[in-house]
């Protein structure tokens, strides 16, 4: 494949940071992905830029899987990531996020001063970019009303469960920022702490490990809204629970309003304590369904809107049929889509559609067959399957067409009679000759080597 142009380069990295974004908190953020650059896409490898070789070690050790999904999602195959250390380092961007680089090394030992930083409350998540359908209309009700006044309701705590990428996340996010937003906390030192189960006691041990657990509980205790992500995660951590069990009570005895999202409703909960069971069931519980066809279509039309983008009804309802429970999953296929369409340059149709996402909807077996692999270099050479199959002797013909039969030959089990056949009739000596001239200039001809090698890939991993 070609180098990919600067502009392709800085459009796909712009949506990259944007994903890994939503997926680190922003302390995280700033300080490992900010600094980062792009240098080029080359086959199956992402090169990132590192100002510091130390960056590199990091970003290996703990976010290779997120750095390879969030690639991989974009450029909709296997992605390899490598590292470079930019020549030009700008070392006022790493200067300003921390200026010893060993602290980098070590989880920061600063007392309560840790926990205020790291809350992430991601302003995109609100209660105008949250659709509203049958499936969440009840839990969306509530967590208004909650925002609206909190702590001063009868939904104290506010309970919300719900499957896998149902927006759970996205209405706790939604409440705090409302009430950031509208000034309903009133206190002088209102406080709005939003934080995950898993981070909420990853914090915990280390305040034990640093002999700062009376600073972490007050922390927690002096908030006006608590909201706690995920609570499931607490699951067998006794002493974590026993923590957040006096923290609870003390908010609530002081009416500052609590809010927690599970997967299952409490009752189901395992391997948590019975008092804080009976205690999420104090306030409101109430769940988030599946969306049904017209909130999906709802949520892909509103999407798409927000990323400047018209989609057609045949492409959302050609989505929305083939993705039913999951709104993440939704938002992943038009990100494709959008990636695929901006970095071709081509609008967005039903055609490219069924082309960029079918593969992701079923999961077939894999099976590659002669269609398919001619499918798939008309489309790399952006060459339409008549001309393959033609005896157009156009040069960028011609080689497409030695090339698909060479991998037809590779790939599948066919005879050469029938790669004959499926080529426009074909005789077996023609398909060898095609072969043959692949093979010949696969040693000399860096570029042919290349397009055989992402091809196969392509085939393969599809
Ligand atoms: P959960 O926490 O339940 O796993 P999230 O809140 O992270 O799910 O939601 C997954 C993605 O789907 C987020 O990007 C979120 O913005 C989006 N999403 C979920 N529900 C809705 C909705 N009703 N309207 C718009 N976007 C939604
Ligand atoms: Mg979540």
């Amino acid at each position: 494949m070609e180098q990919s142009s600067s502009l392709e380069l800085h459009i796909f990295w712009d949506r990259f940071l944007k994903i890994i974004e939503e997926r680190v908190n922003h302390q995280s953020f700033n300080t490992w992905f900010k600094p980062l650059g792009i240098v080029d896409i080359q086959d199956d490898t992402l090169v990132i830029s590192v100002p510091q070789s130390y960056y590199q070690s990091w970003l290996e050790e703990h976010y290779l899987p997120l750095l390879k999904s969030a690639s991989q999602r974009l450029l909709d195959r296997k992605v390899n990531i490598s590292f470079v250390i930019s020549e030009q380092h700008d070392s006022t961007v790493v200067d300003d996020a921390i200026t010893n680089p060993s602290d980098l090394m070590q989880p920061p030992v600063d007392s309560s001063q840790l926990f205020f930083e790291q809350q992430v409350i991601n302003p995109r998540f609100t209660f105008d970019s949250f659709v509203v359908g049958n499936s969440n209309q009840f839990a969306h009700a509530a967590a208004k009303a909650v925002a609206e006044s909190p702590g001063t309701t009868a939904f104290n705590p506010l309970v919300i469960y719900g499957g896998v990428g149902l927006g759970k996340t996205h209405i706790l996010q939604a409440i705090a920022n409302y009430c950031l937003s509208n000034g309903k906390l009133h206190h002088d030192r209102s406080r709005v702490i939003i934080v995950s189960s898993e981070k909420f006691t990853m914090d915990f041990i280390m305040s034990i490990q640093n002999n700062v657990t009376t600073q972490y509980s007050n922390y927690y205790r002096t908030a006006d809204l608590l909201l706690v992500d995920d609570i499931q995660f607490f699951n067998n951590k006794e002493r974590t629970q026993e923590e957040f069990f006096h923290i609870f009570n003390a908010l609530h005895q002081n009416g500052r309003q609590i809010v927690l999202t599970m997967d299952r409703p409490p009752s189901q909960l395992k391997g948590l304590a019975d008092r804080l069971i009976n205690r999420f069931q104090w306030g409101l519980v109430t769940d988030i369904q599946p969306p049904d066809f017209e909130t999906r279509i709802a949520i892909l039309k509103k999407k798409a809107e927000a990323d400047g983008v018209y989609l057609d009804n045949a492409i959302t309802e050609y989505i929305a049929e083939n993705i039913t429970s999951n709104i993440r999953e939704l938002e992943g296929a038009l990100i494709r889509l959008l990636a695929y369409s901006s970095l071709r340059g081509q609008d967005i149709t039903l055609d490219m559609s069924t082309r960029v996402l079918s593969d992701t909807f079923t999961k077939k077996p894999s099976i590659i067959t002669i269609e398919f692999i001619q499918n798939l270099v008309c489309d790399y050479f952006s060459l339409s399957n008549n001309q393959i199959m033609s005896n157009s002797r156009r040069k960028e013909v011609a080689i497409a067409r030695h090339i698909a039969i060479y991998l037809a030959k590779k790939l599948t089990d066919s005879s050469l009679k029938t790669i004959g056949l499926h080529f426009g009739g074909r005789d077996h000596s023609t398909v060898i000759h095609s072969i043959r001239t692949v093979e010949n200039k696969y040693m000399n001809d860096s570029s042919l080597a290349k397009h055989i090698q992402v091809l196969t890939n392509k085939a393969k991993s599809s």
